[in-house]
């Protein structure tokens, strides 16, 4: 069998929206590093960068209730949100050069205009909402949120989920019209043709096996060419472990200590997607509600306008599950064999903690179509079940690992995980996911060219115009960069729902 053999500047594990944002990145910035990347299906962007496996929303805590807290004092804890907010201000920004240098062609492609709203139903989740729009709509990051509990401006809001809607119990929402809906798909495809015209050597079909440390500092990579079978060693100065759930195998195989004693735990989802014409039409929005109680905080139902292919579909859901499976498309044996001797302690003790969670996942699994209909009623009270097809989501990894709180405890945030010499890094955990890609690769790219960052810091400027500065303090920056990625991205004129359709068809 032969063997092919390279050795190379950087190698990129995965071709999903991390990896394709990382070489962007280094490509704008080290023009001639040599990179290749090694992706195990047969084209980028197929695992939970795929449009059709994630919801696609450009996640700025515009609508998400969990990342706002209620205090025991009665108050909201807003910092979570500010955090979300200001780091797809980051990733905004990047999305605008990369159209500005012409390197995205058509930001409509990937990215647009969808207000993002939250809804609630009862007096505790309304007082909730009132209290949250206050502590958050005063900031420039949420400048435009409106809060309304009158149903008649709801009906004109979201006529689809307020039509037939019979409740005794008060209702309210907050919308702002500057969300976004992202095809995190299409985005990562385009990042990638760029990243092969820039001479990237992109290599599909040939999945990661082994990693290990060669004797001269490099990474050596054990590839398997998943067609035929054949075997090839490839090594690099620097290793990114962009896997998505795949990643952590692949750091356990490294045998960085920085790896050990961290477990993952897989939770599938389902969406149910409509694409009758006469009712996608009636909704658009991204509305998103309180998650049941017991469910994960990635459980949270929303009903969203979803632009992919230049097609409106509305997607409800996610509904959690439980799979082995670290990917959509991985093994049975997954999370089997993902624990080792140093995380078994950890794994156990998450085992115990997490048992009412497990139950939830399996119940979930098993629910019919016509118990998801059920509570897809709750948002579209005449959903009707001819209209709503099932979609298997992808599959998220959350990282568990003993901290603060106790050993076991499961983490629903992502991490990078780098050694001390920062020559290899991985990326684990899922959310916010996609629409921090950019802050989560700058943060990669601190830790493992610490050497680096100073000389590169005027170009990351150029393309990032906030970077090493807080939004937060400065709020006329947040403005500029908002008013500018806005016009860029093709978002700025708050385009009403007619003029947006006549755009995308
Ligand atoms: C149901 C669901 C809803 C979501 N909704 C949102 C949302 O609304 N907004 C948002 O911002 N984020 C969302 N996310 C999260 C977001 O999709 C992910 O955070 C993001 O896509 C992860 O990108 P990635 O590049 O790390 O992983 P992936 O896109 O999964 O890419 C990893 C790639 O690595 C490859 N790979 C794995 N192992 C190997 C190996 N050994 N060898 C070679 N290749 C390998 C895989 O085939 C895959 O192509 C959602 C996720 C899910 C599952």
């Amino acid at each position: 069998m032969s063997s092919r053999q390279t050795k190379t500047d950087v190698i990129l594990i995965g071709a999903g929206i991390m990896s394709a944002t990382l070489g962007s990145l280094l490509k704008e910035l080290v023009p001639d590093w040599e990179i290749t990347v090694f992706e195990r299906r047969a084209n980028a962007g197929e695992e939970s960068s795929n449009e059709w496996n994630n919801a696609g929303t450009g996640h700025s805590s515009l609508c998400e209730l969990n990342y706002t807290v209620e205090k025991p004092d009665g108050s909201i804890d807003i910092s979570k949100a500010l955090k979300v907010n200001e780091e797809y201000q980051v990733s905004r920004q990047f999305w605008s050069y990369l159209v500005n240098s012409s390197l995205i062609r058509n930001p409509r492609d990937f990215i647009m205009p969808v207000p993002h709203m939250s809804f609630v139903q009862g007096e505790q989740d309304v007082t909730f909402l009132k209290k949250r729009y206050e502590a958050l709509s005063n900031n420039p990051l949420f400048q435009g949120m409106e809060f309304s509990d009158d149903p008649g401006k709801l009906m004109e809001w979201i006529p689809l989920m307020m039509k037939d809607r019979t409740t005794n119990k008060p209702i309210a929402a907050t919308r702002i019209e500057s969300g976004t809906d992202v095809n995190f798909g299409a985005l990562t495809r385009t990042m990638f043709a760029h990243l092969k015209k820039q001479n990237v050597d992109i290599v599909f079909n040939h999945h990661v096996d082994d990693i290990k440390r060669t004797s001269d500092g490099l990474w050596e990579l054990k590839v398997r060419n998943v067609d035929s079978g054949t075997v090839e060693r490839h090594s690099a100065k620097f290793v990114f472990i962009g896997g998505g759930g795949g990643s952590l195998h692949l750091l356990q195989k490294s045998g960085i200590p920085e790896g050990k004693g961290i477990g993952g735990f897989p939770v599938s989802g389902l969406f149910m997607v409509c694409q009758n014409p006469d009712v996608v039409a009636q909704h658009h929005a991204k509305v998103y509600g309180q998650a049941p109680v017991g469910a994960p905080p990635m459980s949270v139902p929303h009903l969203d306008t979803r632009v992919i292919d230049k097609k409106e579909s509305l997607f409800f859901g996610p509904f959690a599950g439980f799979s082995p499976k670290f990917l959509k498309s991985g093994s049975m044996f997954d999370l089997l064999t993902s624990v080792k001797p140093h995380n078994l302690v950890t794994m156990m003790a998450a085992g115990v903690k997490n048992v009412s969670l497990t139950t939830y996942l399996i119940k979930q699994v098993m629910l019919s179509k016509e118990q998801r209909m059920e509570e897809l009623r709750d948002f579209v009270p005449n959903a009707k079940s001819e209209d709503w097809d099932l979609l298997v989501a992808g599959q998220r990894v959350q990282i568990i690992k003993d901290t603060a709180a106790g050993k076991g405890t499961l983490q629903f945030g992502t991490e990078v995980i780098s050694a001390a010499d920062g020559s290899i890094a991985a990326l684990l955990g899922a959310s916010p996911g996609a629409s921090t890609a950019v802050s989560v690769m700058l943060e990669v790219m601190k830790k493992c060219f610490p050497q680096h960052i100073k000389a590169w810091e005027p170009k990351i400027k150029e393309m990032i115009p906030s970077y090493g500065e807080s939004l937060l303090e400065n709020p006329e920056l947040i403005r500029e960069i908002h008013a500018s990625t806005a016009q860029t991205l093709g978002l700025s004129d708050n385009m009403p729902l007619q003029k947006a359709r006549r755009t995308v068809s």
